[in-house]
């Protein structure tokens, strides 16, 4: 649990067994959103509902003070709660146009060829897991293009990663989504997991070319620059 700035917050969800190691979530939550409740960046997976309730409740809040929900991209450790949030807090959900949402399951033999170094069984675990997951479909309320502002945060058309990936700026604070990662160092992500690896490789240069004072990817470490 860290508190960026006056408005803005990180719940640290984790995914605990992923391929044979822990990846975390920074979920960033915004207080005054559009919509006058707390603005919602990505959602994690439903394993971390409770989680991130506590980490509301915590602040003195609770899901249904949650008014905005924006996804950064289609990929489920993003939108995985994100139809539920809604449906509880009556609450708006923001995507770009070109994203398109849908739970795909996740080939074996695909991820072992990339994943060489990590045991087999660690790969079947993880997706066991993930492709036995229950997830909701979210249906966006409002579709994006980028150059919008939501609450004083600009939205950021950042495709590579997937079509209509975006990011958000605003009083310093960079939210990067999958589009920039920081898991050991500063790097665009991972190539496997790209739509388009070119356009990931530039839009991650953008990015880290902008005059942020932290950024905060969805994976990895919090970057703080003076
Ligand atoms: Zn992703
Ligand atoms: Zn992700």
């Amino acid at each position: 649990m860290v508190r960026i700035t006056k408005r803005v917050r990180i719940a640290e969800l984790l995914e605990p067994e992923f391929f044979g190691s822990v990846l975390n979530h920074n979920v960033t939550v915004i207080e005054n959103g559009p919509n006058g409740g707390l603005m919602i960046i990505d959602t994690s997976l439903p394993e971390n509902f409770d989680t991130l309730e506590k980490f509301l409740k915590s602040w003195g809040y609770s899901i249904s003070d949650i008014s905005d929900i924006v996804i950064t991209h289609s990929h489920v450790d993003h939108f995985g709660n994100a139809e539920r949030i809604k449906k509880e807090a009556k609450a708006k959900i923001y995507a770009h146009e070109l994203e398109e949402f849908k739970v795909e399951k996740v080939d074996f033999d695909q991820v072992k060829k990339t994943l060489k170094d990590v045991d087999q069984d660690e790969i079947k675990k993880t997706l066991d897991r993930i492709n036995n997951m229950k997830i909701e479909i979210p249906t966006v309320d409002v579709k994006l293009k980028g150059g919008e502002e939501l609450s004083g945060f600009k939205v950021l058309h950042v495709p590579g990663h997937t079509k209509g990936h975006i990011a958000l700026f605003g009083e310093g604070v960079l939210i990067t989504g999958d589009a920039v990662r920081n898991v050991g160092e500063l790097t665009p992500p991972l190539e496997f997991f790209c739509w388009d690896y070119e356009q990931a490789v530039n839009s991650f240069k953008f990015l880290a070319s902008l005059p942020y004072k932290v950024l905060i990817p969805y994976h990895g470490e919090l970057v703080y620059k003076n």
